[in-house]
């Protein structure tokens, strides 16, 4: 098959690894349309057509499926992003649409961690009982309104401005990763930060906060990621060009 001939393919995005994945699509020749929440004001520009917003849960996912030719769907949205995952297999189930997430590994605690598992938010948000702290509080900006329970101060580190924020004591920081370990060490010690709460998302650009962390020797409460359906997963662009190398024999 012809890469003009191929059926076009929705990739789920809102990672690095969706925008490396439609530059490796489009430097290929081969028809995609990456698909965006709307969550950032300004994503980057791509080599590929974008839409933007909901689909309408998962049956507005398989209506869109079926109306636009696509081909397949690359899921390769964040791992903490479960609804959007679990609609992406019931529409392409329902379609009978060929579905592959693209999932980065987990990261591992290694040699001078101090790590602290927990399952989700609310586990986060008990495991911060304890006197004031300076938390950098590194998720993102939709799930913030229950660490209000505490009076604690909080970093925040977010892509754009935000409106208004349910925290009464916290300082932003604007600022779009990837990361590295020597940058986010310098911005834990100009804020003097005691503690992380962060998303066990995986990635280079995440990771770099938990090395600074291990240099610094600060303790970080992980929050484990969201259970999905089960779904065909591979870890990396590679994998999934050499997926549909396979599949479509492009
Ligand atoms: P979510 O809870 O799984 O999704 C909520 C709803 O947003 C979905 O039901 C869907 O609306 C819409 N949606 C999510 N991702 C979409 C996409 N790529 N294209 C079109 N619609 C999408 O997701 P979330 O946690 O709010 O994350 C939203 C986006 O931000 C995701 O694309 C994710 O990759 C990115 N992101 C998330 C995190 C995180 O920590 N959660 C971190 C970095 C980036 P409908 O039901 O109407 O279709």
């Amino acid at each position: 098959m012809s890469p003009a001939s191929t059926p076009r393919t929705l990739i789920l995005g809102g990672t690095t690894e969706a925008s490396r994945l439609a530059a490796a699509l489009a430097a290929r020749g081969l028809p995609a349309i990456l698909s965006y929440a709307g969550r950032t004001a300004a994503p980057r520009a791509q080599p590929v057509p974008v839409r933007t917003g909901g689909f309408g849960g998962a049956a507005g996912l398989a209506a869109y499926l079926r109306a636009e030719g696509i081909g397949q769907v690359i899921d390769a949205t964040h791992p903490f992003a479960a609804r959007i995952s679990a609609n992406a297999v019931a529409a392409c189930a329902a379609t009978g649409m060929p579905l592959l997430a693209l999932e980065r590994p987990e990261w591992a605690p290694g040699p001078g961690d101090r790590w602290t598992r927990v399952a989700d938010i609310p586990t986060a948000v008990a495991a911060l009982d304890m006197a004031p702290r300076r938390v950098f509080l590194a998720i993102g900006r939709q799930t913030l309104a229950p660490f209000a329970a505490h009076p604690h101060h909080y970093l925040l580190r977010l892509v754009d401005p935000p409106d208004g924020l349910p925290l009464p004591d916290c300082t932003v920081e604007i600022a779009r990763g990837p990361f590295d370990p020597a940058m986010d060490r310098a911005l834990m010690e100009r804020y003097r930060i005691d503690l992380i709460v962060a998303k066990n998302a995986g990635g280079a650009g995440g990771e770099a906060k938990l090395i600074a962390a291990r240099a610094l020797g600060l303790p970080v409460i992980l929050i484990d990621r969201p259970a999905l359906p089960v779904r065909d997963t591979v870890s990396t662009v590679e994998e999934v060009l050499a997926r549909l190398h396979a599949n479509l024999g492009v």
